[in-house]
């Protein structure tokens, strides 16, 4: 028995055989070579994969939406980068040498160059080109399927895996992903968490120590895996398989039942969401509505900012999907944690109480503008509502609806069909909390961000890991706070609702129903949980 701790990434447990995947290591030769054959050659591998990822894009969007196909588009985005191609071209022309020579030299240097950054999310971008160029040096040297063959459902170990081994594993037949590499911002990761699959990362095991016919237990919830587990362990592992497929069957039982509790107090549970894809998650687990929908991962993950246009089709889907239920798209929350290199945003010594959300829409109105033109055509085709994240004064609710109303008045002015829905804020900075009173007199409702909140409020940086037993959303003053806020609400005839992680702490469940929360937004595995508390609460205490 080996057992081995890693980071989990996505939870749950597995057990099964285990398929080492081994990423072909091409033997790529350096030879000496016509500069314009070689040229001539990239340019038909570079189409081919162009091609390939085309047809990927297609099969990710069709079986796990938009978001995973984005992936793809990124990958045709770095196909065609100048930077790497021209890098890839140079070589071939100076140092006269084979193409997939230069496309490895190339690949190898710019993802070390990714996998030496210090932000998690650009080292996973290291995985992206290392994945790229691997396509390309395949094409050039005649390609072979990059698909881990997978006979019966297995346990996939892998130095690392890229976004379209993922995409092109069989999804019946992996229980969980196990890799030496990896981060969870990659995007294997998130592919991982959207499948459902046990996954864990960081796991320092010697590939070449694992045999065939091996069984690996893979538990998500401890960050661990099992190599050649004792028959007690086996067991063990099943049990808590077998209890997770009843928990989860059990709570299908929930589906279309109302969240309400025995005395009659009613709570509306919605989904957290960051792509489209994550609706099918939304809807799977009966949300009442979408509570939040953090728009700037449309932002991020691409090379320029989503165009009008683009952003108005997601919304709309988005708003079509729910099928006359609420979904709140909150505008653009990009800075601190969330960057993308095109909005050129300068380091800060302090990012979290830096230039980001709000800020940099009421700063950057055009950016600001084109999404809110995009949300109020959007609203035309659904139950949309618009939130602003951040919010620290009637001021900046006051500059925002001005920005509003002269969208709107455009789009009337040019007859193209809008529709000014609900706007709402995010209660998410002790200044907010402080003058809820006068906020509540400006917008449709609040949503209480208790990741930030608490952030703010405790002086305590949710992104370091080393002040974890700091970061105390249950501390009296977040509480406190949280009282207050929905009393300011209601005395001003507005509703309230938590989207911070909070609000699927099962432990709270019965605070915020006694404070009068009207809506709880958590991830869409947690809402029937979340239901199935509230089905079984009595405040009256008279039943
Ligand atoms: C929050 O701060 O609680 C919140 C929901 O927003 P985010 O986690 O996206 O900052
Ligand atoms: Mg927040």
């Amino acid at each position: 028995m080996l057992k081995i701790a890693g980071k989990s990434v996505s939870k749950g447990t597995a057990l099964g055989p285990v398929v080492v995947w081994k990423q072909q290591v091409r033997n790529v030769e350096k030879k000496t070579a016509d500069s314009q054959a070689e040229t001539a050659r990239l340019k038909r591998a570079q189409e081919q994969a162009e091609v390939q990822l085309q047809m990927l894009c297609h099969r990710a969007e069709r079986e796990m939406g938009k978001a995973s196909a984005s992936i793809f588009e990124a990958h045709l985005m770095i196909l065609q980068d100048e930077e790497y191609l021209g890098t890839i071209g140079h070589i071939i022309r100076t140092e006269k040498v084979n193409a997939e020579y230069a496309v490895w030299t190339v690949g190898e240097r710019f993802s070390r160059m990714f996998a030496d950054m210090d932000d998690d999310y650009m080292k996973a971008r290291s995985a992206d080109i290392r994945d790229i160029s691997s396509r390309l040096v395949e094409n050039l040297m005649g390609g072979e399927s990059r698909r881990p063959d997978l006979t019966e459902p297995s346990v996939l170990v892998a130095e690392d895996l890229s976004p379209s081994e993922t995409m092109q594993m069989d999804r019946g037949k992996v229980l969980a992903f196990v890799t030496v590499h990896g981060s969870a911002a990659s995007h294997t990761a998130i592919l991982a968490r959207m499948m459902g699959i046990p996954a864990l990362t960081g796991v320092p095991v010697d590939l070449e120590g694992l045999h065939e016919g091996m069984t690996a237990v893979v538990d998500g919830d401890q960050g661990q895996v099992i190599f050649d587990p004792s028959e007690e362990v086996r067991e063990w592992a099943k049990a808590k398989i077998q209890t997770e497929r009843e928990k989860k069957r059990l709570l299908q039982k929930l589906k279309g039942k109302e969240s309400i509790t025995l005395d009659g107090k009613r709570i509306s549970l919605c989904a957290n969401i960051a792509h489209m894809s994550h609706m099918e998650a939304a809807l799977e687990n009966d949300a009442e509505g979408v509570g939040l929908f953090r728009s700037e991962f449309l932002y991020m993950d691409r090379q320029d900012f989503p165009t009008e246009e683009e952003q108005f089709q997601v919304y709309r889907q988005a708003a079509q999907a729910m099928d006359g239920k609420k979904v709140i798209i909150r505008t653009l929350d990009m800075g601190a944690d969330k960057q993308a290199d095109y909005f050129k945003l300068e380091k800060e010594e302090n990012p979290a109480m830096g230039y980001r959300g709000i800020r940099i829409c009421l700063k950057q109105t055009d950016i600001f503008k084109t999404q809110l033109r995009a949300l109020l055509r959007a609203a035309v085709y659904g139950n949309l509502s618009i939130m602003y994240p951040m919010i620290i004064s009637v001021e900046e609710v006051r500059k925002i609806q001005e920005l509003v109303q002269e969208v709107q008045k455009e789009l009337e002015d040019n007859q193209i069909p809008c529709r000014l829905p609900e706007q709402g804020i995010m209660i998410e900075t002790p200044a907010a909390v402080m003058v809820s009173d006068e906020l509540a007199e400006l917008v449709d409702f609040f949503s209480i961000g208790t990741n930030d909140l608490t952030q703010y409020t405790l002086a305590v940086d949710r992104q370091n890991g080393k002040l974890e037993d700091f970061y105390q959303p249950h501390h009296k003053a977040i509480l406190r706070m949280i009282q207050m806020v929905v009393e300011n609400a209601h005395k001003r005839g507005i509703w309230v609702g938590i989207c911070g992680e909070l609000a699927a702490d099962l432990e709270l469940t019965e605070v915020f129903l006694r404070m009068g929360v009207d809506e709880l937004s958590t991830a869409p595995s947690m809402i029937l949980k979340v239901r199935e508390v509230v089905r079984e609460l009595n405040l009256s205490g008279i039943l």
